[in-house]
């Protein structure tokens, strides 16, 4: 096949699959020949300002010389070598980077392929304690609606199940416990009785209870909601109470992009285990971890088998480990957290004039996320062309067009994006 664009633009069409896309009446796709900052440049040559940072991930944009070296420097090195019996300097140093910069009590670290294999052996850390501990019955997982967690099995069964995409599964998944979701958005505006329902699940079934998993803060995926810190704090207490692990999700809200480097802080608590992915690497490679408190790993590595049951090929892949190491301290060196402020305040002003439109049910922003919840769901073979049109990369998902820029996303840039969708928000 040659290089020729139509040929493989083609292929793509007839061959490949994207995410959550059909083979036979496939959605258009714009090909992307190269990326720099905050602009992805298409084949005809025109460029759009990326409001997505490719699913959370770009967090300092396309293309960074300083994430460039690292890869070629590791490059040179060894690309890749496997984990099990043997090790490599930036493994080391990376697990170094996130156990100093997570909550005290997780000192150990599983790195994985992706956020949803994250989530997968989260899940199984917490069943296997449990095993360990003599309280096999401990085996279920309580969560809370809205929440997406990954595509895969695991962790599909503590996805919404409404808004998770996967209820054709569902009769091949392990029957978890859904409490409905936080309906209080700030400490400010908190009633007990938004945790009532949640409480009522872990008073009733504890026994049964191996962890509880859910997105701290902000719900992603499944259904872009921002909640109070108060929960966050009682669902740990609650989880104290009654012996019941807490695994927080990270992988969207990792790295600042709430505004606090972990989203956990904003409550002040720290979980039992903690999965991270999406921003990791800066974008530049698939790359996860789950991180463990010393007790966890302690249980994990007593009684029968004595190991962790989990181990994939390319764990600690050396090139995406040197990349997230550069691309962490790229973060901490700059100031990531006015930064993302500032991505904050340029949301909360560009956005605003949403705010009064017919068609728009309402207008978050936080950290460097920014919401349009739009009352009926978006025809998206109409809305993702008019994105591209106005010169910018947005892509919603049913009722909601979100955005969350990559930090380094100038005030002007900024104002272009949200312009953009406020005028394609209007001619919905
Ligand atoms: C994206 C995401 C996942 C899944 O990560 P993948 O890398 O797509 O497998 C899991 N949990 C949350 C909160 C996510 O945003």
């Amino acid at each position: 096949m040659s290089d020729n664009a139509e040929n493989w633009i083609d292929f793509d069409r007839n061959h490949l699959w994207h995410p959550y896309t059909s083979m036979t009446d496939p959605m258009p796709v714009f090909p992307v020949v190269s990326a720099s900052g905050v602009r992805l440049t298409l084949e005809d040559g025109r460029e759009l300002i990326d409001g997505m940072s490719s699913w959370w991930s770009t967090i300092h944009g396309y293309n960074h010389p300083r994430l460039n070296a690292a890869a070629k420097e590791q490059l040179e090195k060894v690309s890749h070598v496997m984990f099990g019996g043997l090790t490599h300097p930036a493994a080391a140093k990376l697990g170094k980077l996130l156990v100093d910069l997570t909550p005290d009590p997780l000192q150990h670290v599983f790195f994985c392929d992706s956020g949803s294999v994250s989530v997968e052996v989260a899940i199984k850390m917490a069943i296997q304690y449990w095993h360990v501990s003599g309280k096999p019955e401990k085996s279920r997982l309580l969560t809370i609606r809205n929440g997406y967690h990954g595509d895969t099995f695991g962790a599909m069964s503590v996805c919404d199940p409404v808004t998770g995409m996967h209820h054709i599964f569902s009769h091949l998944l392990p029957e978890h416990l859904f409490a409905d979701a936080p309906t209080c958005r700030t400490d400010n505006d908190w009633q007990d009785e938004d945790i009532a329902g949640f409480k009522a699940l872990v008073e009733q079934h504890h026994g049964e209870i191996a962890a509880v998993i859910l997105e701290p803060i902000v719900q992603g995926a499944g259904g872009m909601r921002f909640y109070a810190p108060e929960y966050l704090r009682q669902v740990r207490q609650l989880c104290d109470r009654y012996d019941i692990l807490l695994i927080a999700d990270e992988i969207a809200t990792g790295f600042g992009r709430s505004g606090k480097l972990f989203a956990c802080e904003h409550a002040g608590i720290s979980p039992d285990i903690l999965c991270l992915g999406k921003a990791i690497t800066g974008g530049y490679m698939t790359l996860a971890a789950t991180l463990a408190t010393t007790t966890v790993a302690e249980v994990l590595s007593s009684g029968d088998p004595g190991v962790f049951m989990h181990g994939p090929t390319f764990m600690g892949n050396p090139l995406a480990c040197a990349v997230a190491c550069a691309s962490i301290e790229l973060l901490l060196e700059g100031d990531w957290q006015k930064q993302v402020t500032r991505v904050e305040a340029g949301l909360e002003k560009g956005l605003a004039p949403c705010r009064g439109l017919a068609a728009v049910a309402d207008v978050r922003v936080l950290g460097a996320i920014g919401v349009v919840e739009m009352k009926q769901p978006v025809d998206m073979r109409r809305i993702q062309p008019m994105f591209v049109d106005e010169g910018v990369w947005v892509r919603p998902f049913g009722k909601l067009v979100y955005v969350m820029p990559p930090f380094v996303m100038t005030d002007s840039d900024l104002a272009f994006l949200s312009s953009a969708i406020c005028r394609v928000v209007a001619a919905q």
